[in-house]
């Protein structure tokens, strides 16, 4: 049977209510094995840790008042993060960060208290004393807007190593603000060559690789985090399944999980927005093209847009994501590596 996927999205959009019917009547109908639990790392292992699953604009996104962004704005539900990990190696007493979001202030923080049990310092620490890295995926105003805060009005970070590809690395130094980051060693830019593995600690490398994604300001990685005994995959934005350049497929066989885009359940929840501006699988596509895999490796949808019923935890879309075998990441989640 073709993949869905391998439909041009606009074609995703006109049969997304036949889609979605035939979809949810199969995934129920077919007994999946439940998600393997990932156990909270020792203090010597290294893990991932979740900082945030939101789409850039985050929720509530600033025009938006359907439910999902009426509930937090209600204090209903807890106020989410825009989508970033957390990379920590305790033996190492290394602490990375994979995207710097809207949020970075507050998830900076919320990695300084890994591994578990760390103390919050009572004074004022320079930043790459305990952020030792940072890894951006692209140039989408949720994917690296958080460098703001590294600069003499924030941190005045000294030399703290920026990972980026190297048109990432181009669109830092022609642009300001970043590019006086970059003039002043407030950063210092690494440039990574997609499929060249680089190796962080004595336990930890990192490969990146090249992801089809919309390229207005530059291009777009996707990360493999290795760890002595696992691999985790962070795709948090694609357009697409198919076409790149180290074919999805393939990733996925190199990885134990795989954090991946979900920004939709369905193109129906789009509504006024062309779904050509802003194309992404659908979770429903996704799991769709991903079933036969069963579990292997795990799954787990993030960086969910302000209008994915997956934020409200009682949804049926929620159902029928873990009935398929799928998980939906939770800020705080744990990758043991
Ligand atoms: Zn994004
Ligand atoms: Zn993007």
């Amino acid at each position: 049977m073709m993949s869905k996927l391998q439909k041009r999205p606009q074609t995703i959009a006109s049969s997304s209510l036949l889609t979605r019917r035939h979809f949810l009547s199969g995934a129920l109908a077919v007994p999946i094995a439940p998600l393997r639990s990932w156990l909270r790392p020792t203090q010597t292992s290294p893990y991932v840790v979740v900082l945030g699953t939101a789409q850039d604009a985050g929720v509530p996104q600033v025009n938006c008042f359907n439910e999902n962004c009426n509930a937090v704005r209600r204090g209903v539900r807890p106020l989410p993060r825009v989508s970033s990990i957390g990379l920590v190696d305790p033996l190492a007493g290394k602490r990375f960060i994979f995207d710097a979001t809207p949020d970075f202030a507050s998830q900076v923080g919320e990695l300084l208290t890994h591994p578990a049990g760390t103390a919050l310092p009572r004074a004022s620490v320079p930043l790459q004393e305990y952020l030792h890295g940072i890894f951006l995926t692209h140039g989408h105003m949720g994917h690296y807007t958080g460098l703001i805060h590294i600069g003499r009005e924030g941190a005045a970070a000294s030399r703290l190593p920026l990972y980026v590809s190297p048109s990432m690395a181009s669109y830092l130094n022609d642009n300001e603000p970043w590019a006086f980051l970059v003039q002043n060693h407030h950063v210092q830019l690494t440039v990574l060559q997609p499929e060249i593995r680089l190796v962080l600690t004595d336990s930890l490398a990192v490969t990146p690789f090249t992801v089809v994604h919309r390229q207005e300001f530059t291009d777009t990685l996707g990360f493999l985090i290795h760890g002595p005994e696992r691999t985790l995959m962070f795709v948090p934005d694609a357009d697409v399944w198919e076409g790149w350049r180290i074919p999805f497929q393939q990733l996925l066989d190199r990885s134990d999980a795989a954090l991946l885009d979900g920004s939709f359940f369905s193109y129906e929840e789009l509504g006024h927005r062309r779904q050509g501006d802003v194309p992404h699988p659908p979770v429903i596509a996704s799991i769709d093209l991903l079933s036969g895999r069963r579990g292997d490796p795990e799954i787990w949808f993030t960086h969910l847009n302000n209008t994915n019923p997956l934020w409200d935890p009682n949804s049926h879309e929620n159902v029928v994501v873990s009935n398929a075998g799928f998980g939906v990441a939770r800020r705080g989640q744990i990758f043991k590596l």
